[in-house]
């Protein structure tokens, strides 16, 4: 009987260490969630480096740049007015970010429904330049309409830049 509830204690695999290098989770990682967003904003590391410490010369600079590099390549996260900090600096939203740390170190959340292409969210969409915000490409959540391929267009702009392309 012993050996019996042995055997039926809850399985650890579940609850396995957080392993960065082969996650469990199919969600995106937080330092992909962070490059996106930046990259969607059209921002460089040193550019959110020299926002976030507007007064430090180059060496302190590159230091900042090297530690946003570890972010963006998962090997470091970051918590609290660090991520309000950095989400200061380019449109991305900090739950976002926090709830893609808990769920790569084995927490049991919702995803997070973020664009494939841009990692843009509900809460920080795209916004074009007449103001309105993307919505969710119809029968692909994990689209948004502002990163959906343009329609094919007839006529000769077409052609020319599908030979352009080619
Ligand atoms: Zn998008
Ligand atoms: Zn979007």
């Amino acid at each position: 009987m012993n050996m019996m509830s042995t055997m039926e204690a809850p399985s650890l695999d579940g609850f396995a260490q957080p392993d960065i290098a082969a996650p469990v989770t199919t969600a995106m990682s937080p330092g992909t969630y962070l490059r996106k967003r930046r990259e969607a904003a059209d921002r460089t590391l040193e550019d959110v480096a020299r926002t976030l410490r507007p007064k430090w010369g180059v060496a302190q600079i590159n230091w900042m740049v090297s530690h946003l590099a570890e972010l963006e390549n998962d090997e470091a996260y970051v918590t609290g007015v660090v991520v309000r900090n950095i989400a200061a600096t380019f449109p991305m939203d900090a739950n976002v970010y926090n709830a893609l740390v808990a769920i790569r170190c084995g927490v049991e959340l919702d995803e997070p429904q973020l664009c494939r292409e841009c990692a843009c969210s509900a809460h920080d969409a795209c916004i074009d330049a007449l103001g309105h915000g993307c919505s969710w490409v119809e029968g692909d959540p994990t689209l948004c309409t502002n990163c959906r391929e343009p329609e094919p267009v007839e006529g000769a702009n077409a052609i020319e830049g599908r030979a352009r392309a080619a």
